[in-house]
């Protein structure tokens, strides 16, 4: 069988699938292109470098900032069976020549180091002596004084570089600014290379903003919720961080303080604490994060305020690298935020604008109504385009309070119906609102009676309940320029005053209503292509303790063991021969080796104590699947009648995990066929821009027909985006074939 990188990660990482990037960031090195790869925490960079480690002849040289960061990156790929060693200030002259020793006999396959040793003279010689085929800088950011991490010794990075020409460099890094990203070019010499960016948003991580009201209470209630599990406690303050510590303390909760305030040698002890599982609380301030590469962490509290964004968004992405559901939930006060205006208040100059630039840029976030998802990613340059998220707090519970709208629903019906059934939802929100718009002045509308008697809900409100009588049926749009019309089922609720319920818009975000409730899940559930059975918690708990009892005679971190993922599906599948525990995520022939045996004997006991039986992984799926794919309609049809029948694309997106542009590409799919699907209005509620480019859009398919997109796009110059046409085009298609059927 040849190696190729899809067979390493499968054997040596015993993963099955590449995350995002990471093939194309991996093949474009093994084209020997100079690469900059920007992705999140959590999305895979090591691996970027360390599969094209294994197949180029020459060794990769790992430019790293953290000596802590590398000592843990080397133990995990010890358990691999990779071989790799490090060389920094920190290693005492025996270890530096055992090192380079083993580089010298070709023993190693990667080396990490530090800027600084990568500048000394040493290491110009050991270049000249061993073939070095790639050069990675992890961190890149730190070489931009742009950046949030700026060290001088990166910048001397580019004269190593010249001495070895023939080599590939890859830069990673987490930063996406501009700004950033053009300085690690410049300064790291990139002429003809290829730059990947991943998404910044973290799928796994439940985003949470809720009112702060008995802070201790909420920490509890936090840690409850994920009993026995690895979270941290961001606090504004030092002596905040030893006030809570001690409270928690004295619930008999043990939670260990980090801040800058405590001796080098306590810091030291309870990160390691943290990172061996022997404490799963961490109480800290901003100060505790950098160097810590623990995946498992299920939550982070920032029990106080942040004070910027960015940063915010860093201590969140500590949760959950794993790719597992993870909560991060921030408590917000009126008290903290005028506690920090004032800090930065006594600041001066320049520095205090650009630092209350960046806590303006938090509460515009927090402000935000809607997703949560929107804001936060919109900071970073994405645009966030799924209608739900169902991972933040707005979502969610906008999911779950259905409530009586019957006052706002008669409010908004009869003002239709008085002006006459040929205004769009705009116009009656304006009426409603007691707008005086030229628009509402020129027919009048000012004298309705139904004029500011909507004043208590804000413009989104009454827009979004406008989309929700529509749903009910309540409401239709008609003509070229969607006027709202009654139905009569709105006639007769009008007439009945029957009660109506839906989701209560909502007026402002999360912080200011009740707390929404999260729905309890189970933390060990992960969601993954094939239906795992459920995993068995006690099986859990014990392979927990049999990784710690392992991990601590070997002296590494748990995790670099197994993810806590791979012991969720031993729980689930409880394989039972070393054929089937390589089944499972995680399990690399190296590890397999080195550890199934004790797991495996695990397993067996329990299961033979408890007449659990096997339940093979790859089996499953494939007597599910393969004579089912048979006979199977086509995926795009069966989604699209499903539609047809009356399923929401949000259920759709769930049931078969796919995004909402994938539906809509289905839908596309099925009306080429010539199909149609019932109400095209359902799908128009995606549409975002007015009636009238509608209108045009519409125009132009006339002229330059359906086939291809671009030229429309053109035509339009360039203002309506390509998800916005393909619904578009697919109502133009859809209410063509319709026609054809009549
Ligand atoms: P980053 O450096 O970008 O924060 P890491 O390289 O530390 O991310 O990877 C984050 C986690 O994801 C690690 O636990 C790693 O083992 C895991 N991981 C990386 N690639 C894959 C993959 N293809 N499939 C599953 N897990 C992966
Ligand atoms: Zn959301």
């Amino acid at each position: 069988m040849t190696t190729t990188p899809h067979t390493i990660l499968k054997d040596t990482f015993g993963y099955d699938d590449f995350l995002p990037r990471q093939k194309d960031v991996i093949e474009n090195i093994l084209q020997r292109r100079d690469t900059l790869a920007i992705m999140p925490t959590g999305g895979g960079k090591s691996l970027c470098y360390q599969i094209p480690a294994l197949l180029l002849q020459g060794v990769t040289i790992v430019v790293s900032p953290l000596i802590a960061l590398m000592k843990d990156q080397i133990d995990q790929l010890r358990q691999l069976g990779i071989p790799a060693v490090t060389l920094n200030s920190s290693l005492v002259a025996r270890e530096y020549f055992h090192n380079t020793e083993q580089i010298r006999n070709g023993m190693t396959r990667l080396i990490y180091m530090a800027p600084e040793t990568l500048l000394t003279g040493k290491i110009s010689n050991l270049i000249k002596e061993v073939q070095i085929d790639l050069l990675v800088i992890d961190e890149a950011h730190c070489i931009s004084e742009w950046g949030h991490d700026f060290r001088p010794e990166y910048r001397e990075i580019i004269k190593v570089r010249r001495e070895m020409p023939g080599v590939t460099c890859l830069a990673l890094t987490a930063t996406a600014t501009d700004r950033v990203r053009k300085d690690i070019k410049k300064s790291l010499g990139f002429e003809d290379h290829n730059e990947f960016i991943s998404s910044f948003d973290r799928k796994n991580l439940v985003i949470e903003i809720i009112p702060k009201e008995n802070a201790d209470e909420q920490a509890v209630d936090m840690i409850n919720q994920f009993p026995g599990r690895p979270g941290i406690i961001y606090c504004f303050s030092r002596k905040q961080v030893d006030l809570l510590a001690a409270e928690l303390k004295r619930r008999r909760i043990s939670a260990l303080p980090y801040h800058a305030g405590l001796s080098d040698d306590e810091r030291r002890r309870n990160q390691e604490a943290f990172i061996h599982d022997d404490a799963n609380i961490i109480v800290a301030t901003v100060a505790f994060g950098m160097g810590i590469n623990k995946p498992d962490v299920r939550y982070v509290l920032h029990y106080d305020l942040p004070k910027s964004l960015e940063g915010y968004y860093q201590e969140i992405g500590r949760a959950g690298r794993d790719g597992q559901r993870s909560i991060c939930r921030l408590l917000f006060s009126y008290g903290d935020k005028n506690k920090i205006q004032y800090i930065l208040r006594n600041k001066s100059g320049k520095e205090r604008a650009a630092a209350e630039e960046q806590f303006d840029a938090l509460l515009k976030y927090i402000d935000t109504p809607g997703c949560r998802r929107k804001p936060l990613l919109a900071y970073f340059g994405e645009t966030y385009r799924e209608p739900s998220c169902e991972m933040c707090d707005w979502c969610l519970a906008s999911q779950e309070k259905v409530m009586d709208i019957t006052i706002p629903a008669q409010k908004f019906m009869s003002c239709v119906k008085r002006s006459g059934e040929t205004f769009g939802a705009v116009h009656i929100t304006d009426i409603l609102i007691g707008q005086q718009t030229e628009k509402v002045l020129h027919h009048n509308h000012q004298n309705l009676s139904t004029f500011g008697i909507g004043k208590d809900w804000s413009r989104s409100q009454w827009l979004s309940l406008a989309d929700q009588l529509q749903s009910l049926n309540l409401l239709e749009k008609s003509g070229p320029y969607n006027t709202l019309k009654l139905t009569e089922a709105a006639s007769d609720a009008l007439r009945t005053r029957c009660t109506i319920t839906a989701v209560k818009p909502r007026l402002q975000p999360a912080l200011f209503n009740a707390r929404p409730t999260i729905p309890a899940k189970q933390p060990v559930r992960i969601k993954q292509k094939e239906r795992m059975p459920e995993a068995d918690n006690r099986l859990y708990e014990l392979l927990r303790s049999l990784r710690k009892t392992i991990a601590d005679r070997e002296h590494i971190p748990p995790y670099a063991i197994f993810a806590d993922r791979t012991l969720v599906e031993m729980a689930a599948y409880h394989p039972q021969t070393p054929s089937s525990l390589k089944q499972m995520h995680g399990v690399g022939s190296v590890k397999g080796e080195r550890f199934g045996n004790s797991f495996l004997n695990a397993i067996i006991l329990f299961c033979r104590e408890h007449g659990l039986n096997e339940i093979h992984k790859r089996a499953a799926s494939r007597s599910g699947s393969v004579p089912v794919e048979s006979t199977r309609k086509p995926k795009f049809i069966e989604v699209a009648e499903e539609f047809s029948a009356g399923k929401s694309v949000d259920d759709l997106c769930t049931k078969y995990n796919i995004q909402m542009q994938t539906v809509i590409g289905y839908f596309v799919k099925y009306v080429k066929t010539g199909r149609s699907i019932p109400d095209p209005e359902r799908f128009l509620k995606f549409s975002r821009v007015s009636p009238a480019i509608r209108c045009q859009v519409m125009r132009s398919f006339d002229d330059l027909g359906t086939e291809y997109l671009k030229p429309v796009f053109e035509k339009l110059n360039e203002t309506v985006d390509f998800n916005e046409l393909r619904i578009l085009q697919l109502y133009y298609l859809n209410t063509r074939n319709q026609k054809a059927a009549k």
